[in-house]
């Protein structure tokens, strides 16, 4: 089932068991802009090539529009659309005052160079420049993307509005060697903030469920950001990595693989491939590996009814947007997996990008203590929040996230208004 389709189902049922008025339901589901731009830059040999960019804003009852920017030869409208959808659910469930958007570019970053991406990353900013803005849409960093594309898009956007740190999020921050110097306004813990909520929200489910990290194993599907920095921090609290994939392979050690060394691996290499600590495993037997978590932390759909009944983990943490189809999750929940749906799950990348947007705006900068406690407390407090709806709709985690998100944005809806 493409994105689209499976978010918009997972966002009816959510409106059935609410209750919502049939009207309000539509209103939410389409999109308040799409915006298609085509973006031409010369490649570095002087040959011109063409790509094409999206911004999709979903809604804004709850306050800007947020989301990321990714760039990978996979961006196509209805995905974006339903990332920005997902981004209004997301930051609802995360209590924090923004509404949804996406944007992508269909190209493959890795074929393109530093100036190319630059390039690109400078026309697509003029093309949609007049409608972001730091309180109407705030993009932040996606898959391919990183602080450095942040930058660009400060720096372009600036040129036309005036030094405006606030207008993006995920910007850089110089490395604690320095003293951390925040000279383009980005925020400490943003980098780690998506793995690190993970991480929260992981021990938030596992407590309730009577267990703790160190006692388990985990498989994680994605190096990347997300990947990297939750195998990371799971490692350091005693949590046993048994399995890693990314797009150049996969690597297994049922007795626990060395994450800081595997991290040192790929640096140095570029690849998971001749890693002297773990097997190599096909990276499709990753999902369906033996471990007591799953953490999918690439693209979207990759649970489906092709492998679903496969899976032997008993927790699924979704840190990738959507990596569970609908009839994914059926099959899972008939196995008795619990899945702790994305909309909760991957919520620590925005809601530190919300904590560096505060900081911008009051021009003060918080140390990363406080930036990583405020997460966990933002983490917790929504879990307990997704519970109770839970609770009262008698529903799975999944419906839980999504009544708690979708009540949110109708009842701002509605406090609105529709009066012209
Ligand atoms: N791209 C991230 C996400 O999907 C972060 C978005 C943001 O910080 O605005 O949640």
């Amino acid at each position: 089932m493409n994105a689209l389709a499976a978010t918009s189902r997972n966002f009816r049922h959510a409106s059935r068991l609410l209750g919502l008025d049939s009207k309000v339901e539509k209103s939410l589901l389409i999109p308040f802009r799409e915006i298609k731009v085509e973006c031409t830059i010369p490649k570095d040999d002087g040959t011109l090539v063409s790509y094409v960019g999206f911004r999709v804003q979903h809604d804004n009852a709850r306050g800007p529009m947020k989301g990321g920017i990714r760039y990978h030869p996979e961006v196509d409208p209805d995905e974006v659309n339903a990332l920005a959808q997902l981004m209004t659910w997301k930051s609802a469930v995360a209590d924090i005052p923004y509404g949804g958007a996406k944007g992508g570019i269909g190209c493959n970053p890795g074929d393109l160079s530093k100036s190319e991406l630059e390039r690109l990353t400078r026309v697509f900013t003029q093309k949609i420049h007049d409608l972001i803005g730091v309180h109407t849409d705030v993009p932040a960093p996606d898959m391919g993307t990183n602080a450095q594309t942040m930058a660009w898009i400060l720096d372009e956007y600036s040129k036309f509005h005036g030094h405006s740190p606030a207008v993006v999020t995920g910007k850089p921050i110089v490395s604690a060697k320095d003293c951390h110097a925040q000279d383009l306004g980005g925020s400490l813990g943003r980098e780690a903030a998506t793995g690190r909520g993970v991480v929260f929200a992981t021990e938030a489910l596992l407590a309730e469920h009577g267990k703790s990290i160190k006692d388990l194993t985990f498989a994680i599907q994605g190096f990347g950001n997300v990947g990297s920095w939750a195998a990371k921090l799971i490692h350091e609290r005693g949590g046993k990595v048994i399995a890693v994939s990314d797009v150049t392979g996969a690597v297994k050690n049922p007795n626990g693989i060395d994450i800081p060394e595997l991290l040192r691996h790929k640096e140095t290499t570029g690849s998971l491939k001749d890693f002297q600590g773990a097997e190599s495993m096909d990276a499709n037997e990753l999902l369906i590996h033996k471990c007591d978590v799953l953490i999918p932390c690439a693209l979207g759909g990759v649970l489906n009814r092709e492998n679903a009944a496969d899976v032997k983990a008993k927790f699924i943490i979704e840190a990738a947007n959507h990596p569970t189809d609908p009839e994914a999750d059926e099959i899972l929940a008939k196995k008795g997996v619990v899945v702790l749906p994305d909309i909760y799950a991957n919520s620590g990348g925005v809601t530190v990008s919300y904590f560096e947007w505060v900081q911008n705006i009051q021009g003060f900068m918080w140390d990363e203590q406080q930036v990583n406690n405020t997460l966990q407390n933002y983490m917790t407090r929504a879990f307990h929040n997704i519970k109770s709806m839970c609770q009262t709709h008698d529903c799975n985690l999944r419906m839980g996230a999504f009544t708690l998100g979708v009540s949110r944005v109708a009842r701002a809806t509605l406090l609105r208004g529709w009066e012209a």
